[in-house]
């Protein structure tokens, strides 16, 4: 589609209110709405409406598909790109939703060579991203990361975060950014932040990224994307190197974010 007649289109899109009850949902369903200030609240729904109009949301394994579920994934995927030029997800056409774990055939697990996002045992997974196009995702999975939003998991920000690594066509855990030095540096700090994981993951030493992370560099973006959106205050503080990079990389300072939301909901209960 040519570039004037997307943008058109969005325009017409915008024209329309945004609806209270999607408002109303993500100020209940999405506790990161809750951080942003005004700005950045309409800004974010903004990129939810065109995305709802532009994506096709598929319900899969018998379910159907709500305001509740495409507002909720929707509002996490444009949480990421929030900071981002347009047209991040450009490429990505279907996000099928499935009620509950599914085990899916070997065909479409062969992302990142059959790792992926598969437990072993099972052959289950509770989101997939596959080739920049499709998102999958587990409804029950989605509920768990948008009901404990500081835990470090959130199948949406993991997920969403392949496709942003996958726009440059290969899910080697570096996206696409704006110069060499930029890009030296995300090397650099990322590389010794996945080899320590690798280390912690071995020893089985603890450590605030997930081990699963340490599969390989696009598993570590995943990962440590959901700290930097989730836990971004023990971020900055555990391994502020590779907060940096992220911060600058999706242009959100979350850590400063965060802190404002506290101070505001420890002024709200005093
Ligand atoms: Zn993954």
């Amino acid at each position: 589609m040519f570039k004037w007649f997307r943008e058109y289109k969005q325009r017409k899109i915008l024209q329309k209110p945004f609806p209270d009850k999607w408002r109303e949902i993500m100020r209940n369903r999405v506790p990161h709405y809750t951080y942003l200030d005004t700005a950045e609240r309409s800004q974010l729904e903004q990129l939810v409406a065109i995305f709802i109009a532009e994506k096709n949301f598929e319900g899969c394994g018998g379910l159907t598909i709500t305001d509740e579920i495409s507002v909720v994934i929707s509002a996490q995927a444009c949480l990421l790109v929030l900071g981002l030029p347009p047209f991040q997800y450009l490429k990505l056409a279907a996000i099928l939703v499935y009620p509950t774990t599914v085990a899916m055939p070997p065909s479409r697990t062969s992302m990142f060579n059959g790792a992926g996002d598969i437990v072993p045992d099972q052959q289950a997974i509770l989101g997939l991203a596959s080739a920049g196009e499709t998102v999958v995702l587990v409804w029950d999975a989605v509920l768990r990361g948008t009901r404990h939003a500081t835990d470090g998991h959130n199948v949406v920000y993991h997920e969403f975060a392949h496709i942003l690594d996958m726009r440059d066509g290969a899910a080697d855990g570096t996206p696409i950014l704006p110069n060499r030095e930029r890009y030296r540096q995300w090397v650099q700090v990322c590389e010794q932040a996945f080899f320590q994981l690798r280390n912690d993951a071995d020893k089985g030493r603890k450590s605030l990224l997930d081990h699963y992370g340490a599969v390989d560099e696009a598993e570590f973006f995943a990962v440590a994307t959901e700290i930097f959106f989730d836990r971004p205050l023990r971020m900055q503080k555990e391994m502020p190197a590779l907060y940096q990079v992220l911060a600058g990389y999706y242009r959100q300072d979350t850590a400063a974010r965060e802190r404002r939301h506290r101070k505001k909901a420890s002024r709200t209960r005093s």
